[in-house]
């Protein structure tokens, strides 16, 4: 079928990054919609922490735990021929939430840290995109709908963020770019760009600087993980379905 036979019940979702934060969410929000989830993280003990609560909060359906490198392709690789064995299917809904900070001021960021945020972040981004539209692409059932985590930070840079704003810029580009590529297989492709969520990976954030971050906010509070769970899961059914290459800025 095409994307307007999308929904998420019944659909193989692959959550990269899905053993912590807003991946973890994601993971559940899309589980309670019905959908079998593949979480993927370089952690398997986190991945499997999200699949227990995956079993206890929608038990009927076959979710599966996964240990892989999104930034190596031989990793990715192996965990697609992982995801196929098991399920016997592609998965139809992708969201890359991997993502790793080294955070360094501009003028001594090393090369080593330069190169390690845009491995996971852009390249990791990049692997597995390419290889869930593959596997949709070649089981000749098209639609899907791959989901992927920039950030503002791309859009309006940070202080000590270079690294990480460039990755998140390039996350932007490349899903953009593969709307245009993958839209005649059904495939829609679009970024979702968080501001400051709540998460392990802001947690080292001294609490002083959460209240001045979230007395600038609007909305007049720091993001949750659910706010961009919420997000994939419309995203991830046929109320998006003419919605392709865009970013969604979730930043209160
Ligand atoms: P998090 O640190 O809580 O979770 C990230 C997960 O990615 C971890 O479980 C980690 O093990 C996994 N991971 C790291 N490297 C990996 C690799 N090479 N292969 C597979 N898994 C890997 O972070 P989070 O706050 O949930 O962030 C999720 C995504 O959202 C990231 O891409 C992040 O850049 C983005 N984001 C977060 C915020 C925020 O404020 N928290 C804001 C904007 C964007």
């Amino acid at each position: 079928g095409n994307l307007c036979e999308r929904s998420v019940g019944d659909s193989l979702c692959d959550s990269s990054g899905g053993g912590s934060g807003i991946g973890r969410a994601v993971c559940q929000r899309l589980a309670q919609e019905g959908a079998s989830v593949a979480v993927v993280d370089l952690s398997i003990d986190s991945a499997n922490d999200t699949l227990r609560r995956l079993a206890r909060d929608a038990p009927g359906q076959d979710h599966v735990a996964l240990a892989a490198d999104v930034s190596r392709s031989e990793s990715v690789r192996a965990l697609m021929e992982q995801i196929q064995s098991r399920f016997l299917a592609p998965p139809r809904v992708a969201v890359n939430s991997a993502g790793i900070t080294r955070d360094e001021f501009l003028l001594r960021l090393s090369e080593e840290a330069f190169d390690s945020v845009l491995n996971v972040n852009l390249k990791g981004t990049f692997l597995i995109t390419q290889a869930v539209a593959q596997s949709i692409v070649t089981s000749g059932q098209d639609g899907g709908s791959i989901i992927n985590m920039g950030s503002i930070v791309g859009k309006v840079g940070n202080l000590g963020q270079g690294n990480y704003a460039a990755s998140k810029a390039g996350v932007e580009g490349l899903t953009k770019t593969a709307a245009k590529e993958l839209a005649k297989f059904g495939i829609c492709c679009n970024t979702i760009l968080p501001g400051f969520i709540a998460t392990p990976m802001t947690e080292k954030v001294p609490q002083k600087v959460l209240d001045k971050f979230a007395g600038m906010i609007p909305l007049g509070r720091l993001g949750r993980p659910e706010d961009v769970a919420d997000v994939c899961a419309f995203l991830a059914t046929e109320d998006s379905k003419y919605i392709t290459g865009a970013s969604i800025e979730v930043t209160g």
